[in-house]
């Protein structure tokens, strides 16, 4: 196993890291009889463990569980059967990222949308939507807005754009989430025994090392903000191990050079200016109450829901596991269709799609580990 983190990773500063990760988990292991037992809150923590070995390396000694950090993954299945049949409009133009194209609605994706001949853009730049509306002003043009607090003010900047231009056939559908709700969500429900958080770096540029004070101070669990580097990995899960060890429930901000003590003010002014806090559906859990942003009632008339009346149907049930994939409860090789209905070329569900996707990194990186 050290093989693959020799490969994506500086040797001479990991070896003597995951050394040291190695020996503390075992001091833990003789104190407390077990694993410590983390959960990386983020889809691209998932990915960047199993990816440059982290995971596999820790494998006999600390426990890693994946969280409900990737954006296409807790969408639930009514959200991606109304956006697809929101595709279906004439005249439409959906714009997306390019997972969200490939993840199975109850009977179709939007890619097989865009084979029947609807017109859905994968764009890599979101600001590219309002180009396509002002290009196009006899079509109307929706952009899907899913994400967490590193996207959304990027979805912020969209809608002030719109109404400064007063575009009047743009507008996004909104189904983002929050990182603060979900996390309190998963500690109520106490489902899963964890030491501590890998928190992830990116989002916190936007929400700041204090944002995450209530886990240390209502919960009395740590976190440790992280990069995605290996080394700085092993670093962040050394000091989530040496925390627990001590029972000490701490913030610690690992990734000091991007992330401040309040986060993104900027940033989080635009999210103030145009959403306000709603009700969010999450797969696999359910509605949890102000865990995601809508469009303010003064910029109604770029918010796609009020705007086309979409006829939200029961989705069509499968076996696929990714609700307890998201919350920890499973790992991705428990679910019967692991790597025989559903693969990365055939998925069941979004956790096999998306490039952040828990199913998806172990398909791609662990599946010699079991
Ligand atoms: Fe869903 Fe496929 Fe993952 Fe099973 S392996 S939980 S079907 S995405």
């Amino acid at each position: 196993m050290l093989e693959i983190l020799k490969q994506s990773a500086n040797p001479d500063i990991c070896k003597p890291l995951l050394d040291a990760v190695i020996e503390k988990a075992q001091e833990f292991h003789t104190v407390f009889g077990r694993k410590p037992a983390f959960m990386e809150v983020c889809g691209s923590h998932t990915m960047a463990l199993a990816k440059s070995g982290v995971k596999q390396c820790l494998i006999n000694d600390v426990q890693l569980v994946s969280g409900p950090g990737c954006p296409v993954c807790v969408t639930d299945q009514k959200s991606i059967d109304a956006m697809i049949a929101l595709s279906e409009g004439e005249g439409r133009i959906i714009c997306t990222f390019g997972d969200m194209v490939r993840v199975p609605g109850s009977t179709r994706t939007l890619l097989d949308a865009k084979t029947t001949g609807k017109d859905i853009r994968v764009l890599y730049s979101p600001v590219d939507a309002i180009r396509l509306a002002q290009e196009n002003p006899d079509k109307e043009v929706i952009f899907l807005g899913i994400g967490f607090e590193t996207t959304i003010p990027i979805l912020a900047l969209l809608v002030g754009q719109a109404h400064s231009l007063q575009l009047p056939n743009f507008s996004v559908w909104m189904t983002t989430k929050l990182v603060e709700p979900i996390l309190r969500s998963l500690l109520d429900a106490g489902e899963v025994r964890l030491d501590g958080f890998l928190l992830p770096g990116h989002v916190s540029i936007v929400l700041g090392e204090d944002s995450y004070q209530f886990l240390a101070e209502e919960y009395h669990v740590s976190g440790v903000i992280s990069g995605f580097e290996p080394a700085e990995l092993l670093s962040g899960i050394y000091k989530l191990i040496d925390l627990a060890l001590k029972n000490e429930a701490k913030i610690i901000n690992d990734h000091r050079a991007i992330v401040t003590k309040e986060g993104n003010r900027v940033a989080q002014q635009w999210m103030e200016t145009y959403f306000e806090v709603c009700d969010e559906a999450w797969r696999g859990i359910g509605i949890i109450p102000n865990s995601g942003l809508d469009i303010k009632p003064a910029f109604d008339q770029f918010n796609a829901k009020k705007r086309y009346q979409i006829k939200q149907e029961e989705p069509k049930k499968t076996k696929c596991r990714c609700g307890e994939v998201i919350r920890g409860l499973i790992s991705p090789n428990e679910c019967s269709l692991f790597g025989k209905a559903c693969r990365p070329t055939n998925p069941i569900g979004p956790c096999m799609v998306s490039a952040e996707g828990s199913c998806a990194a172990y398909y791609h990186y662990m599946r010699e580990s079991y």
